[in-house]
């Protein structure tokens, strides 16, 4: 019995200081910060049913650890996910988004709560859409931008169509003066 209590001791204390620690708050959480943070803190945070491949595919035993967490896995709603894509397409993030990328997004909006990326695409996106943003490692700014598609011949430069090709590679369109390749630009 006493032996028990020792335990249960112990326990309480654990608890207590990791809850000192972590302020339990529910954010949402993007795939590097699943990847790199304490185990313990990742405990009971919002994350998306579509980054289970991907931190499977990206890293299997943090995969495995990760799915034993009591973890709040979720998607987003069709109508949820159109409000980030709105957004997105304003200020010229949505070539580059990834459906996990705006699928976080919408999380982060739809359950007005922090939204934990190093990803700077994410971090304006969501900054636009009035979410508060945390980084993972990396002390990000909090400077707002916007992307331009500039061509890299005539340096004609024109905003971000929102029917813009999604892709993680430079080239999104061909120039319609000259037809070199455009390219994201910040400005
Ligand atoms: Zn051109």
């Amino acid at each position: 019995m006493r032996c028990f209590f020792g335990f249960l001791r112990v326990w309480v204390i654990d608890v207590f200081f990791t809850w000192i620690r972590y302020p339990s708050f529910m954010a949402v959480l993007d795939t590097s910060a699943l990847l790199n943070w304490p185990i313990e803190r990742c405990r009971h945070q919002i994350v998306s049913v579509l980054q289970q491949s991907e931190l499977n595919r990206v890293d299997e035993q943090r995969w495995l650890l990760i799915e034993t967490l009591d973890m709040d896995w979720r998607t987003a709603t069709e109508d949820e996910r159109q409000i980030v894509l709105d957004i997105a397409s304003k200020t010229g993030d949505l070539p580059r988004l990834s459906d996990v990328d705006v699928d976080l997004i919408a999380l982060a909006v739809s359950n007005k709560t922090t939204l934990v990326t190093d990803d700077y695409r994410m971090q304006n996106v969501a900054r636009a859409a009035g979410i508060e943003v945390q980084s993972v490692v990396t002390s990000g700014g909090t400077k707002q931008w916007k992307w331009v598609l500039r061509c890299i011949g005539c340096r004609k430069t024109e905003d971000v169509a929102s029917d813009a090709r999604r892709s993680r590679s430079d080239d999104v369109k061909e120039c319609d003066r000259c037809g070199a390749p455009m390219k994201l630009k910040r400005v």
